[in-house]
């Protein structure tokens, strides 16, 4: 029997296996959480998200999946733990984060933004070089998310990439990382097990 939620939004499914499953794979129990709103008082993500953290997980517990999953919340997310430290009850929100992004890259939902874009390339360029080349992050993603053609947005990166630069916190070659190849096998197990 399908379950139905009457919100601001209209009828909305409700799926309890998307809970179970966010639950499973974040070891948190989501039970607990009485909605106190410590963990988004301190966030500081959320000025930015589509939904504060204690909001997202009131819609995991009612199993809204798609809003859930179509938001940017977990994108935005910066596993600062800010949010676990205060929340009284113990609940690892960065792994209900990290859940959720799994789930919606397994499922393969973009939601509204272009972050997990920015995820992806991030990751890859850990993989390519052992740790994040930024020049090549910057350079890939403005690429490949159009960012390219907004000219306004190209000359205001150039500009703060040149300050960066002239303040060594930009390098022009990739680092130079020991142990790479045993990265790149760590990134093949976790696609074998995700
Ligand atoms: S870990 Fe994420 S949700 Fe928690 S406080 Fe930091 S940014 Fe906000
Ligand atoms: S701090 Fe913990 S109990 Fe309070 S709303 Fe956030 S997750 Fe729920």
């Amino acid at each position: 029997m399908t379950v139905q939620l009457v919100t601001e939004k209209g009828k909305e499914k409700c799926d309890p296996a998307f809970t179970k499953e966010v639950m499973e794979r974040s070891h948190s129990h989501l039970e607990r959480c009485y909605q106190c709103i410590a963990c988004s008082s301190g966030c500081p993500g959320a000025y930015q998200m589509d939904y504060p953290p204690h909001q997202l997980l009131r819609m995991v517990q009612l199993g809204l999946k798609d809003r859930v999953l179509d938001s940017n919340t977990f994108w935005i997310c910066l596993s600062c733990e800010t949010c676990a430290t205060r929340c009284p009850n113990d609940i690892e929100i960065v792994l209900v984060m990290d859940a959720l992004r799994e789930i919606a890259l397994k499922e393969g939902r973009k939601g509204t933004t272009k972050l997990p874009l920015f995820h992806a390339t991030f990751l890859y360029m850990v993989k390519m070089f052992g740790k994040v080349y930024e020049l090549g992050l910057i350079l890939v993603y403005t690429i490949f998310s159009g960012n390219i053609l907004k000219l306004k947005g190209l000359m205001r990166d150039a500009v703060l990439g040149v300050k960066m630069f002239m303040r060594g916190k930009l390098a022009i070659l990739p680092p130079r990382v020991k142990g790479k190849a045993q990265i790149k096998r760590i990134f093949q197990l976790s696609s074998k097990t995700g």
